[in-house]
């Protein structure tokens, strides 16, 4: 009896050690690839950090490919795995997601920056484009656009994220209201699938893979190539910031602005809680129209509005320019006396960010926690929503800026997978905030979340109808109640282009294997 129970625990073993012998073990089978890339299997770490230093999930690979090929042959081989493996696999531009959501725990993360190919190429003409990598940085784009006197026309505040992150979220920026989001901007993709196929598709080809993958999350598919429309760059633009009091009056200026035709080329807007000092900050860089008036301005702990407007011109256009802004500035209701204004050259307006970014860093304040909530909110519901929030739970700004203003939905194409309210004009409201590491007082990161806690639930609370931008949620139920009747459209496209769940887990939408239970 004891020799049959030994014989069967030896085979056992024997089988065991069979099965591994034969079947490679997933780093030796992702070694076996015939790819003109590399996978890494040590130099990992940085893979699972991201601009929101939160969250921290150890990939077991990084692929660093060099041709779309690679994408597709990685992605194919783990798909042939079957639904047994659990290996996933996240897509991962520039890192600059807040929530882990271009990790992969244990999968293999794809470092889009390696793939350089097709090279850009800029296509001038009545109808200009350029085609980019799915890894390129926006603010590549821009160099390389402008060498032949063109730009991209819709923007994101900072250029150096990645053409895949961003339109797997959507792009907003001051120049939404006009042309639209990123999303609304691209004619063409190339987009390998969840089962490694690797497919053209645009607004007459393939165009429910189009949609699906613009604002989608990263779920449908990994954006290899991007076909994006330009126009003809300005050299200079005139920035321009104005101050209000009284939200109301702010809002129907922004509102009133962002529905004429001539206006300016880009409306954004911000919130001062608190802080004094603004004002002397801004005279580096921005000359008061007024000078003597703008210094006797005392903010005195007000909450303030301030409205950021730019208008794009050529040199030998400047005084017709000086006129239109004149008669523009002339029908707003903002405080007299604050009236900034500077020029700069239309690199450095889009690029302005990155000056923030080169001094923050050089005081260790970039790398730090970034609880950031970014919320949709219609433009009903925005009075009620600035009421509750500003001065009552974000009493001082100094966390980080919060921006707002409003777009229009009707540049917005209502077939791509990003996540809307329900009305024609809604705000993009963004808290900006960053929380030092080791602070337990108003600038700390637990504070800073009770914070976003509470303007969520006095959203949920007020039935506002506010959407998260750049979501992040831990349970299937909230993901449902934020896609609301776009749920089984977005369960639909999963199981058409990822059915085995293998895309973008950092998002945490859906789990590999279990992903199709409605
Ligand atoms: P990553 O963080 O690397 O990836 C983000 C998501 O996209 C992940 O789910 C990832 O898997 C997926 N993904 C990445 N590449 C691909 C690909 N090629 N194909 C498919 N999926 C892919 N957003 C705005 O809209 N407007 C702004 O003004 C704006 N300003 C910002 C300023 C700063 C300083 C920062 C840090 C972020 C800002 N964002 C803004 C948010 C930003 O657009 C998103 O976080 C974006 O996803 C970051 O791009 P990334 O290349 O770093 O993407």
């Amino acid at each position: 009896m004891r020799f049959l129970r030994s014989s069967i625990i030896l085979f056992l073993i024997y089988i065991a050690l069979k099965i591994n012998l034969c079947v490679p073990s997933v780093p030796s089978s992702l070694k076996t690839l015939a790819i003109a890339g590399h996978f890494d299997f040590k130099q990992v770490h940085h893979a699972a950090k991201d601009f929101g230093n939160r969250y921290s999930f150890l990939p077991l690979a990084v692929l660093h490919p060099k041709s779309v090929s690679d994408i597709a042959t990685t992605v194919k081989h783990i798909w042939h795995k079957g639904p047994g493996s659990r290996l996933t696999v996240a897509a991962r531009g520039h890192g600059h997601s807040l929530q882990g959501q271009a990790q992969a725990h244990q999968g293999v993360v794809i470092n889009m920056e390696s793939l350089k190919s097709p090279k850009m190429k800029v296509h001038t003409g009545n109808f200009p484009y350029v085609d980019v990598s799915g890894g390129e940085l926006w603010i590549n784009i821009l160099h390389e656009t402008l060498k032949h006197g063109l730009s991209p026309k819709s923007w994101t505040d900072y250029l150096h994220l990645t053409v895949g992150g961003t339109l797997s979220n959507a792009g907003i920026s001051g120049q939404a209201f006009r042309y639209g989001p990123q999303i609304s901007n691209v004619h063409q993709l190339e987009v390998v699938t969840g089962k490694g196929e690797v497919v053209n598709c645009s607004e007459k080809q393939n165009s429910d893979l189009f949609y699906s993958v613009l604002g989608g999350l990263g779920q449908f598919g990994i954006i290899t190539r991007a076909r994006i429309l330009l126009e003809p760059a300005p050299k200079m633009v005139k920035l321009i910031r104005v101050l209000y009091e009284d939200f109301s009056t702010f809002s129907r200026d922004q509102e009133r602005l962002i529905s004429v035709k001539n206006t300016f080329d880009y409306i954004e807007g911000f919130v001062i809680i608190n802080r004094t000092g603004l004002l002397n900050n801004w005279r580096s860089s921005f000359n008061p129209k007024d000078p003597v008036r703008a210094s006797q301005f005392k903010s005195d702990g007000r909450i303030l509005f301030c409205l950021e407007l730019a208008k794009y011109f050529n040199p030998e256009k400047m005084a017709e320019v000086n006129q239109e802004v004149m008669s523009s500035l002339s029908q707003l209701s903002h405080i007299p006396s604050t009236l900034f204004q500077s020029e700069v050259p239309y690199i450095e307006f889009l690029d302005r960010v990155h000056i923030s970014e080169i001094k923050l860093r050089s005081k260790g304040l970039w790398e730090v926690p970034h609880p950031w909530l970014n919320l949709l909110i219609p433009r009903s519901k925005i009075h009620s929503f600035s009421q509750q929030v500003f001065g009552n739970i974000i009493t001082n700004t100094s966390n980080g800026p919060i921006l707002i203003y409003p777009v229009n939905k009707s540049k917005w194409n209502n077939r791509t997978s990003a996540v809307l309210p329900e009305e024609d004009v809604f705000y993009l409201v963004a808290f900006l905030t960053s929380a030092l590491p080791s602070s337990k007082g108003s600038d700390g990161i637990d504070h800073i979340l009770s914070q976003n806690r509470r303007i969520l639930e006095s959203c949920e609370k007020g039935g506002f109808g506010a959407k998260q931008y750049l979501p992040h949620y831990s349970t299937k139920g909230e993901w449902r109640s934020h896609f609301g009747p776009q749920w089984e459209a977005f369960f639909q496209r999963k199981s058409t282009y990822d059915p085995l769940g293998i895309l973008a887990p950092g998002q945490r939408i859906f789990q590999k294997a279990t992903a199709f239970s409605l």
